[in-house]
C-alpha cells in the first residue's frame, strides 16, 4: 500500500469515527477498510459495503491531491454511505480542488481517452511525435528532458490540445492537431508547454496546487513564436466554437 492510501485509510477510520453516530453497528464491523486508486474514466469515487468490509474506489486523478483533500473526500463518501450531512468545510475544500481548471482538464480527457486504449500511437499522420519532441528538447531545454510516453489522442479535442499527465509520465496531444492544416511550430509550441509542466512539477502554495508557476509562465514567454502561438490557440478555440454553434 502506497503511502498515500495508507493516509486515506486513517482519513475513513476518523470519518467513520466522527460520523458514525448511531451507526455504530457499520463501525465495529470495519474489520477492514480497503481502499485503492482507480482510473475512473472522468472524476468518479465509490464507496460500498460488503460482508462488513468496505469497499473505497478513489479516482485516480485524485493521486497527486494534496492531504487535506482526500481527508475531505474521506468525509464526503463516507457521509454519501452513511446518509448523512458531510460538513462544509469538507464540501468546499474538495470542490476547491475538484473543480480546479488542472483537474477538470484532467478529467475531461480521461472521460475521452478511456474505456479505451489509453495509449494509441506517437506517429501520426503527419506529425511523429517522438521527433517533435527530440527537436523541442534539442532547441529548448539542451536536450535535458527524460523522454515521456508520447501519444496521439484517440479523439480530436479541440478544448484540451495537449495534457503532461505525471503520475502516468506521459504526455498526450490532441489528434486535431495532427493535419497539414496546422504548422510544425505550433505542434511544437503545445509539446514545449506540455515538456515546461516537466521541467516545473506543480508546486502546492497554501494548501493549493500550482500548475503554471511565475518561473513557468516566464519561461514560456521566451518562446520564439510565443505571441503567434496565442493567436493560433485563439483561432483553434474559436473554431471548436463555431462547431459548437452549428451544432446548437
Ligand atoms: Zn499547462
Amino acid at each position: 500500500m502506497s503511502q498515500t492510501e495508507s493516509h486515506l485509510r486513517s482519513a475513513f477510520d476518523d470519518a467513520f469515527r466522527q460520523m458514525g453516530g448511531d451507526r455504530a453497528r457499520i463501525r465495529r464491523e470495519l474489520g477492514a477498510i480497503e481502499v485503492k486508486f482507480y482510473p475512473y474514466a472522468g472524476l468518479h469515487h465509490t464507496i460500498r459495503v460488503r460482508a462488513g468490509r468496505v469497499f473505497v474506489r478513489i479516482s485516480d486523478l485524485f493521486r497527486a491531491a494534496p492531504p487535506e483533500v482526500t481527508r475531505a473526500l474521506a468525509f464526503l463518501l463516507v457521509a454519501r454511505l452513511l446518509s448523512r450531512k458531510p460538513p462544509r468545510v469538507y464540501e468546499r475544500l474538495y470542490r476547491s480542488y475538484a473543480f480546479s481548471p488542472e483537474v477538470l482538464r484532467a478529467s475531461d480527457l480521461a472521460r475521452r481517452e478511456r474505456g479505451r486504449k489509453v495509449i494509441s500511437t506517437a506517429v501520426g499522420r503527419v506529425y511523429d511525435l517522438n521527433r517533435v519532441f527530440l527537436r523541442v528538447n534539442r532547441r529548448h531545454f539542451d536536450g535535458e528532458i527524460d523522454k515521456p510516453i508520447l501519444t496521439w489522442s484517440q479523439r480530436k479535442t479541440r478544448r484540451i490540445l495537449g495534457h503532461h499527465d505525471a503520475a502516468h509520465d506521459t504526455i498526450t496531444i490532441s489528434k486535431t492537431l495532427d493535419s497539414s492544416d496546422v504548422p510544425e511550430w505550433f505542434v511544437e509550441y503545445i509539446m514545449f508547454h506540455e515538456m515546461l509542466h516537466i521541467k516545473y512539477p506543480a508546486r502546492i502554495i497554501n494548501g493549493r496546487r500550482y500548475y503554471h508557476t511565475p518561473a513557468f509562465r516566464a519561461e514560456e514567454k521566451t518562446y520564439p513564436r510565443y505571441e503567434q502561438a496565442q493567436e493560433w490557440l485563439d483561432r483553434v478555440i474559436r473554431t471548436r466554437r463555431e462547431l459548437r454553434a452549428r451544432a446548437a
